[in-house]
């Protein structure tokens, strides 16, 4: 019955909507009721209805009559489209995360300000859960298990899903193919912020071998009979495999690696020497195949010097080659440290010593210490005196000559109106400068909020600079080119958070940082020991932004200011 399923749908979804923005519960329990009383009755409800017998219906009141009505007359409910344009469109989303209930949603989003699931990730990432009655370390554990259950089945994912799917390709072809060479390509080896597949090129694998190989590590392998092998990684990125002979391996991963514009580029000044560089094939005049084993050769033979795979946009790279001005982009091997790491002292999961520990594996220099500030109250943050506390325990043991050297930091709230929530007196090595709330301001208030902030001047840093989680939450509105101005103007630094779900400054907006002579701060945001290695993604992002070593603060020894 047509009009049955339609009325029971939208009283089910009324009862949800009306238990997440916290309706009376009888109001809730009787609109579920009538939802299955509908779906159960047997006449279609138009005849009950021009009959006007609806209320004759166990269950259906007047009021909940009167929505029969309205949904049979006009296809929903105006209450429905009412509380859908009020409540938070992402909301009704989470409730299909299994231990996800009405009560729980709605918990989430007035406590903790979560309207997504991308934002739900990330709080279960940094056990902000737990600070919530009814979530224990066993519920967000769960919780996350959904939530990455879900993600293996989307078809974008982050760079660092990408990575880990491709170099777990590379492991299995290093070890059918120990003599061969297989490297990572595509969107994967340009550091694109977020991927669609992971691609990996290699050479001397039996074709037989190949698929038998991959199919233990990827699921629904198959093979396309010319070399190349598709399926799917646990974590859901798809990895396809292409593998050539050793001769064209240059060509062939150039031409995997690089964006469209790039390699139109590419064959534009092949053509213009003589060659045809097509299909992942470089031919001369009369047809036949010019080998490049490596990617210089390739390169050479179109006379150009090897271009970094981050920069293969078609964004001036080409041009910059050609005239043998291409940057000197940063490295990870440049990098002497990093600022942004928070301790158990606000919402960290690690003591002071115990990341300093791990920064010190890392062969790390310098590390900077900057829990979260006071307003920041679901973290914990911190006040005049824990701060002047936590100062005085990095002085003492700087002082003792302990490696690496630890920098006093907070990473302070910027305010609604762009003060900063930072205690005056206590003295600081840096400040890392951030937005968490206040997100929907104007464009015009939000610039002027963050231009206030990093006119604070050296010594600044401002913090994931647009608040964008990748693949869950745009950024705030703001203009980027104004709060950029101002920063070169002070001389305050801009972060490049590594963290691989904001990867915010955002590498477009890099490119343009380092054009104003803005200094890059490349900051893990780190909340555990592991996560120092998020710098990894940094660098990935300032090396797609064009960023040298004495672009980036981290890479200069200290003092900065
Ligand atoms: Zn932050
Ligand atoms: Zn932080």
């Amino acid at each position: 019955m047509d009009s049955c399923r339609r009325a029971a749908a939208a009283l089910e979804e009324l009862a949800l909507l009306s238990e997440l923005a916290g309706e009376n519960p009888f109001k809730v329990r009787a609109l579920a009721n009538a939802a299955r009383a509908v779906l159960r009755f047997p006449e279609d409800l138009e005849g009950v209805s021009a009959r006007g017998e609806l209320t004759a219906i166990p269950g259906i009141g007047k009021g909940i009559a009167g929505l029969i009505e309205e949904t049979l007359a006009q296809g929903e409910p105006a209450a429905l489209l009412e509380l859908r344009s009020v409540l938070p469109p992402g909301l009704p989303g989470l409730l299909q995360l299994t231990g996800l209930g009405p009560k729980r949603v709605r918990n989430l989003w007035q406590e903790l300000g979560i309207t997504t699931v991308g934002e739900l990730e990330y709080a279960c990432r940094e056990n902000h859960l737990l600070t919530l009655a009814g979530f224990g370390p066993a519920t967000q554990a769960k919780i996350l298990g959904a939530i990455e259950f879900r993600r293996s089945t989307s078809d974008k994912h982050h760079i660092s899903t990408g990575w880990h799917a491709a170099e777990e390709t590379l492991a299995i072809l290093r070890e059918v193919a120990p003599d061969g060479t297989a490297e990572v390509a595509g969107e994967v080896r340009r550091f694109c912020e977020v991927i669609s597949e992971a691609v990996v090129v290699c050479t001397d694998v039996e074709p037989a071998a190949l698929l038998p190989a991959l199919a233990r590590l990827l699921n629904d392998a198959i093979g396309d009979g010319s070399g190349q092998v598709t399926g799917r990684h646990a974590s859901g990125v798809p990895v396809r495999v292409v593998s050539v002979p050793r001769g064209s391996f240059g060509t062939a991963i150039v031409w995997q690696t690089g964006s469209g514009r790039h390699l139109e580029q590419l064959a534009a000044r092949a053509f213009s020497g003589g060659l045809v560089l097509a299909g992942g094939v470089l031919s001369d005049a009369s047809g036949r195949e010019v080998e490049c084993p490596g990617e210089r050769n390739l390169y050479a033979r179109i006379g150009l010097p090897w271009i970094p795979p981050e920069i293969r946009e078609g964004d001036g790279e080409v041009e910059a080659a050609a005239n043998g001005i291409l940057p000197d982009l940063v490295g990870e091997s440049d990098v002497l440290g990093a600022v942004h790491v928070h301790t158990t002292d606000s919402d960290g999961t690690a003591s002071l010593e115990e990341m300093a520990e791990a920064a010190a594996q890392l062969g790390w220099s310098l590390l900077g210490i900057a829990d979260h500030s006071q307003v920041a109250a679901y973290a914990h943050g911190l006040d005049a005196t824990r701060l002047r506390a936590q100062g005085e325990a990095i002085a003492a043991r700087n002082g003792r000559g302990e490696r690496p050297l630890l920098l006093r930091g907070i990473e302070a709230d910027i305010l609604a109106d762009g003060a900063l929530d930072l205690p005056g007196e206590v003295p600081l090595d840096f400040v890392v400068a951030s937005v968490h709330s206040s997100f929907r301001q104007s464009v015009e208030a939000q610039t002027a909020r963050l231009v206030r902030a990093v006119s604070r001047g050296r010594g600044t840093i401002l913090g994931h600079p647009t608040g964008r989680l990748l693949l869950a939450r745009e950024g705030y509105q703001v203009d980027l080119e104004v709060v950029l101005q101002a920063a070169a103007a002070s001389g305050a630094a801009v972060e490049i958070n590594a963290h691989p779900f904001r990867l915010d400054l955002d590498w477009r907006w890099v490119r343009r940082a380092v054009g104003l002579g803005v200094p890059i701060s490349i900051g893990p945001d780190a909340h555990e020991p592991a996560g120092l290695a998020d710098v990894r993604w940094g660098v990935g992002i300032a090396r797609k932004g064009w960023a040298t070593a004495k672009d980036v603060l981290n890479a200069r020894p200290w003092p900065w200011w």
